[in-house]
């Protein structure tokens, strides 16, 4: 077993069993010295009285009771000093198996956390200030996946005994598990802190030596401040944490102090994923439909399903859940329930030669069985393949670009409608496009935007429009705003058009009453427009 720097385990139980038993040890060396010194000051010959009264009692052999007696106690004295480092060794390895980390012999997260409570309590009395530094390696994952496990480990432990060097003897530095480490900076004058921080940062600059290779590490530090940003282990720690994934965001090798609004913004997203597991189940989300329309012939050609999230009478976008719920893979449950919903509303205002759109997310796209998914759903609701459009980003099709042209096909092959969503703002190439079974591209809302002022966006819209025509795509242009706009798209060859100009999206039953709006407001608004 490894030596153990006894000074570097004590957990609170083990310092009050320390405390107790030097309390005790001082009382019982004072009642030996007060009894001895009785018997000098009162002259009380113990001993002499004993043996007369032995001799006295010659026939109740009390000499060898009282020999018995005095080799019992030594033998007894003997025995417990055995037993107590006996115990001393068991103790020593049960701290080191509960409190060192085995790979770095350092402190684990239980007695990081608790030598972190009490560098808190002296804090508190020396009105000083302590940084707790939480330390992740920047693709620690690639340097196991393409080393091995055993030099991943060899590097955990040279940077723990570096991290060691670099701080003073009472700072602590423990390992948290995996890549992650702490630190504990006690500090009156900030410049202590800084110059911890520069020896930190200093350690990434330095190759470290292993077995058989030479690497360079980095890694992402986030800095909380007792007493500022919390007031015990548990709310430094987390308040660490928080820093170093927003240093993570930033990019490898940074180093973060915690704000109170990252803490915020990591409550309202925590909130925001607890409400969003449970919003299908309590009926909170519902659907809107936006129209799309025929300039030409006048017509609402289909309608795209947008869904809404209802949340304590506050209606959230979903742009402020959509990424949540990919993110969280929530986007599966909640993409089956808009699916089944849409198909089930659609019946009642779709009709013979609309179609209904239907946004679908990367994630979702590239789920195995996505297609059969959609089949089944299709079936359920007794709704014709051919009136259903999926809506599907450019940055879907270029993950996987076999796999998504083969999806594609078999989507096609059921006879459902495939557009690409946001075209304009992603990266695909176009070259690619022309072996897309695509039928429609949707013009990003960035073009349309100030497409009446930029010669630029005009260009570009009208390159989309022959890029469509040339592949026998459909094309329509989304968040069309103005009239302006709307006879623009209609010059440059783009008739169909979706956006506020016409309607906003809206719940399924008011749909019925856009229909008759469009002839009589739409092209007021027009003629409008035009004198
Ligand atoms: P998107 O697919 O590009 O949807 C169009 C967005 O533009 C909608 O925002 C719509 O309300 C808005 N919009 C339409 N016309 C206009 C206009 O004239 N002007 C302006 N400024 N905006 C217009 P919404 O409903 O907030 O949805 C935002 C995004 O959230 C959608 O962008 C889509 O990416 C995602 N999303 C919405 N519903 C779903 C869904 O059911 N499933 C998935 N996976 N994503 C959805
Ligand atoms: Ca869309
Ligand atoms: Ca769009």
């Amino acid at each position: 077993m490894e030596f153990i720097d006894q000074e570097l385990v004590q957990s609170s139980l083990s310092l009050k069993l320390k405390k107790r038993a030097r309390l005790e040890l001082l009382c019982l060396s004072a009642m030996v010295i007060v009894l001895t010194l009785t018997g000098i000051v009162l002259d009380f010959e113990l001993l002499g009285n004993i043996a007369t009264f032995t001799l006295a009692h010659e026939d109740w052999e009390l000499d060898e009771i009282f020999m018995f007696i005095l080799w019992s106690g030594m033998a007894g004295c003997i025995y417990a000093i055995r037993r107590m480092q006996d115990i001393w060794h068991l103790n020593q390895e049960i701290a080191s198996l509960a409190f060192i980390d085995p790979v770095t012999h350092l402190p684990n997260r239980i007695l990081a956390l608790e030598r972190l409570s009490q560098i808190l309590a002296r804090a508190e009395r020396m009105q000083s200030q302590v940084a707790v530094m939480f330390l992740d390696f920047d693709n620690f994952k690639f340097i196991n996946d393409t080393y091995g496990h055993i030099e991943g480990d060899n590097l955990i432990r040279v940077v723990g005994q570096r991290l060691r060097t670099i701080l003073r003897k009472g700072d602590t530095v423990g390992r948290l598990g995996g890549d992650e480490f702490v630190l504990v900076v006690e500090y009156l004058d900030e410049q202590e802190l800084l110059k911890a921080i520069n020896r930190i940062q200093t350690l990434q600059t330095e190759a470290i030596k292993l077995d058989s290779h030479e690497l360079n590490i980095a890694f992402s530090v986030g800095i909380a401040v007792y007493p500022k940003d919390g007031n015990n282990p548990s709310e430094l720690l987390k308040a660490s944490d928080i820093a170093m994934y927003k240093a993570k965001q930033a990019g490898k090798g940074q180093l973060q102090f915690y704000t109170q609004s990252m803490g915020e913004k990591l409550m309202e997203r925590y909130e925001l994923e607890a409400g969003l597991k449970t919003a299908c189940h309590n009926q909170e989300l519902f659907l809107e439909y936006q129209p799309q329309l025929c300039t030409e012939s006048q017509r609402i050609t289909g309608y795209e399903a947008l869904v809404r999230w209802r949340r304590n009478g506050i209606t959230i976008p979903p742009l402020s859940f959509i990424q949540v719920a990919e993110e969280t893979g929530l986007i599966q449950s909640i993409g089956d329930w808009i699916f089944t919903q849409a198909l089930e509303e659609a019946k009642t205002f779709v009709e013979e030669g609309q179609i209904l759109a239907i946004n679908v997310s990367p994630c979702q796209f590239s789920q195995p069985g996505f297609v059969n998914n959609i089949l089944k759903r299709l079936t359920q609701s007794d709704f014709p393949p051919d009136m259903l459009e999926l809506e599907i980003t450019e940055s879907a099709l270029v993950q996987d670009e076999s796999q998504a042209m083969a999806r594609l096909m078999e989507l096609r092959k059921l006879g459902v409608q495939v557009a690409i969503d946001d075209f304009g703002t992603g990266y695909s190439s176009l070259g690619r496009l022309r072996y897309l079974a695509v039928t429609r591209i949707k013009i990003d809302r960035l073009f349309i935007n100030t497409l009446c002022e930029s010669d630029i966006d005009q260009n570009m819209v009208k390159a989309m429009i022959a890029l469509a025509d040339n592949l026998g795509m459909d094309v329509i242009a989304e968040g069309v705003e103005t009239a302006e706009q709307s006879d623009l798209l209609r010059t440059l060859g783009c008739n169909l058009i979706q956006g506020y100009f016409f309607s906003r999206p809206v719940p399924a039953a008011k749909l019925n009453a856009l229909k008759t709006r469009y002839y009589t407001d739409v092209s007021v608004t027009k003629s409008a427009a035009r004198s």
